[in-house]
């Protein structure tokens, strides 16, 4: 029996286990972060919002120019069939699409490259990890690291340009945070590395319209707020305004909806995780079993 425990990867029709798959020193993906991917959630053993996802990956593609020669159909297919053959029942699951390999030894052009399509999977993926999200997230807001503007680097489609994630990474560790949360060049609270960020002020839910990549728990997030009553406001967030919050929480795919108890040196809801932010966590806990949001996925039985 092949060993998928740490994860698995489909390369070229074939699925692997994670360790035999890797990619060449030449492709644009590598050299060039020519690149896009998308992360969607298996939970208890199926898809959470697999179709809009695609939407996005599909999106994302079209935008760079990239196209793998595959249909959307094959897309998902490579996705339920690589997942069921891991046996993984909670994953992080990517579809990547990377420029390739120049076709013309040393070209310039990106017409001539060799663009393909693969994904991987791992188990479950927390990106703070479960004792830190009960105590309550603390995020670093640098005033010296930038988010890239968004008329550089589409942030829109989901990209590996993480320079400025990771100095920011390194400076919010520096300072003993949990991660970092970047400002445009006018102040505005962003996104950091792999999640949005949110704030809720006298029953008022704001997040950034811009400079972020649209995440579906974002989208999650703004449609239980809404089916909750809250007034929900997708606007440009200053930083001053973000610091005045009742309560602050993040969004990401790899942890689903996160409390935040301290932003720089401001502490929010006595230091502990809102109630507000615990009850939306719950909620995207419960809406990931919602038949409607799912696609099962049909695993070999465990012998
Ligand atoms: C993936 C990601 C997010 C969160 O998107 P989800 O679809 O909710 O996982 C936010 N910002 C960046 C930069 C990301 O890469």
């Amino acid at each position: 029996m092949t060993d998928f425990s740490a994860g698995a990867a489909w390369m070229r029709g074939q699925v692997m286990p994670i360790d035999q798959a890797s990619i060449g020193v030449l492709d644009w993906g590598l050299t060039h972060s020519d690149i896009t991917y998308d992360v969607v959630p298996v939970w208890r053993g199926g898809f959470f919002r697999l179709e809009d996802y695609l939407d996005r990956f599909m999106a994302s593609m079209a935008d760079l120019r990239l196209d793998p020669a595959m249909t959307r159909a094959e897309i998902r297919a490579a996705l339920v069939q690589m997942v069921a053959t891991s046996g993984l029942r909670d994953a992080y699951v990517a579809m990547v699409c990377a420029r390739g390999a120049p076709l013309i030894p040393g070209t310039r052009d990106p017409r001539y490259c060799a663009n393909h399509f693969f994904a991987w999977c791992v188990p479950y993926v927390n990106i703070i990890p479960l004792d830190r999200v009960a105590a309550g997230v603390s995020v670093y807001v640098p005033d010296d690291i930038f988010r890239i503007p968004e008329d550089c680097v589409n942030p829109r489609a989901k990209n590996y340009h993480w320079g400025d994630f990771t100095q920011g990474l390194f400076a919010a560790k520096d300072r003993g945070f949990d991660t970092v949360l970047l400002t445009d060049h006018q102040g505005n609270i962003t996104e950091g590395p792999g999640f949005n960020a949110f704030i809720i002020k006298d029953g008022q839910v704001v997040t950034s319209d811009h400079g972020v990549l649209h995440g579906l728990t974002r989208r999650t997030a703004i449609e239980m707020c809404q089916e909750q009553g809250y007034s929900v406001q997708t606007r440009p967030l200053p930083l001053a305004e973000f610091l005045e919050a009742d309560e602050v929480f993040l969004t990401t795919s790899s942890g689903g909806v996160l409390p935040v108890v301290q932003v720089n040196e401001r502490h929010f809801s006595n230091g502990a995780p809102g109630p507000q932010a615990l009850a939306l966590r719950s909620t995207y806990e419960a809406w990931m079993q919602r038949a409607d949001f799912r696609t099962e996925l049909a695993y070999a039985p465990t012998p």
